[in-house]
């Protein structure tokens, strides 16, 4: 049945008083300040998304995201059939940008269609045949007595990849690193992500000395318009560069493998939710590039939606899902399954969750 309403309801969740904001090098937050959209159909079957608007990656605000969804997509969507992926995303495609707000409403959709036909979307992807995503967890910018403390609980709880945030301060980056080295041991994977904090030269000397201590990878050290940049390091280091602000489309992704810096790919479901994210999925599995199903601090629901495209994507070789649990609360009846060190997916129709309405008044901004 036809699309008849499209949604955008913003929310504001903080981050639990106990972990406090959390810092990057682009980036300050103390709460999910994200949109929920519920899309309609004609039967009245309604799929869910979670848009994450981020002023200094994407250029939205949580405003500009509600904005985008009530007065250009959503009257672009009515009397569309839901199972149209492609004919949404070409009318979405009119307005420039705004891609969190795109792929929720993707999110939403396969959400719908998953109802409707009565499969999950892992199963609607025709992946791998997985039931769990394996954890991982993102660790901000802090001292290193406190972020190696971090890292000792993430790993207690089964984490398996921690991403380290640096790039203010690389001297004080080397002693953080060095410091959860010791504290972890080698019960996790160790990576980076410098948000495009450093110069090419202390780029090159941060990667060279953390390559010593096992760093796994390094995500965006240098500027992301910077493509010489990026080749520079990437030949002079031994740590492959995963992309992530250089990456937001299928395209970006085919220039960056071009250009030859580009060692891995961060595929994150909160930009191009599962339609793109397959898109993108395809050329790194052509081009023999590994891919991180990457984090964009979603609640819990978008942790759902990413862990059904880890769990089909072959070329998904870690994850940092997970962080959810740094909210104070969620919007979902039930929280989401973390077991030994993954999250279990629901194994309801559509994304398998379910929204709770009361929690959604209590935390809607509107
Ligand atoms: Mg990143």
């Amino acid at each position: 049945m036809p699309i008849e309403r499209v949604e955008a309801i913003p929310f504001r969740i903080p981050i639990k008083a106990e972990i406090g904001p959390i810092e990057s090098n682009i980036w300050a937050m103390d709460a999910a300040e994200h949109v929920l959209v519920k899309i309609t159909d004609a039967d009245g079957v309604v799929g869910w998304g979670e848009a994450t608007p981020r002023v200094t990656i994407y250029g939205d605000t949580q405003a500009s995201t509600v904005a985008a969804i009530r007065e250009w997509i959503g009257p672009a969507l009515v009397g569309l059939e839901p199972y149209a992926v492609e004919a949404a995303w070409q009318r979405m495609d009119r307005l420039m940008h705004n891609l969190p707000a795109k792929a929720a409403v993707d999110m939403a959709l396969h959400d719908l269609l998953g109802k409707r036909l009565g499969v999950s979307v892992v199963q609607l992807l025709g992946g791998m045949a997985r039931d769990r995503a394996p954890l991982g967890t993102i660790i901000p910018l802090g001292p290193p007595e406190n972020v190696a403390d971090i890292a000792v609980q993430a790993v207690e709880r089964g984490v398996q990849t921690l991403k380290i945030k640096v790039g203010k301060d690389p001297d004080r980056d080397v002693r953080a690193f060095r410091a959860i080295r010791r504290a972890v041991g080698e019960r996790a994977t160790l990576a980076i992500d410098v948000n495009q904090g450093y110069s090419v030269p202390v780029a090159i000397r941060v990667l060279r000395a953390l390559g010593e201590d096992g760093l796994a990878w390094a995500e965006e050290p240098v500027k992301a318009w910077d493509a010489a940049g990026k080749l520079k390091v990437a030949q002079a280091v031994g740590v492959p560069l995963l992309l992530d602000e250089s990456v937001f489309t299928p395209q970006d992704v085919l220039r960056e493998i071009r250009n030859g810096a580009c060692g891995m790919v961060s595929i994150k479901t909160a930009r191009s939710a599962f339609f793109r994210s397959r898109a993108i999925a395809s050329i790194c599995e052509a081009a023999n590039v590994p891919c991180v199903l990457g984090s964009a601090r979603e609640s819990a629901l978008g942790t759902v939606v990413s862990a059904h495209f880890a769990a089909a994507a072959r070329c998904v070789v870690a994850t940092e899902l997970g962080d959810h649990v740094i909210y104070e609360a969620t919007l979902l009846r039930e929280p989401p399954c973390l077991a030994n060190g993954c999250l279990v997916l629901p194994t309801g129709p559509g994304l398998g969750i379910e929204i709770d309405e009361a929690q959604v008044r209590r935390y809607r901004l509107d």
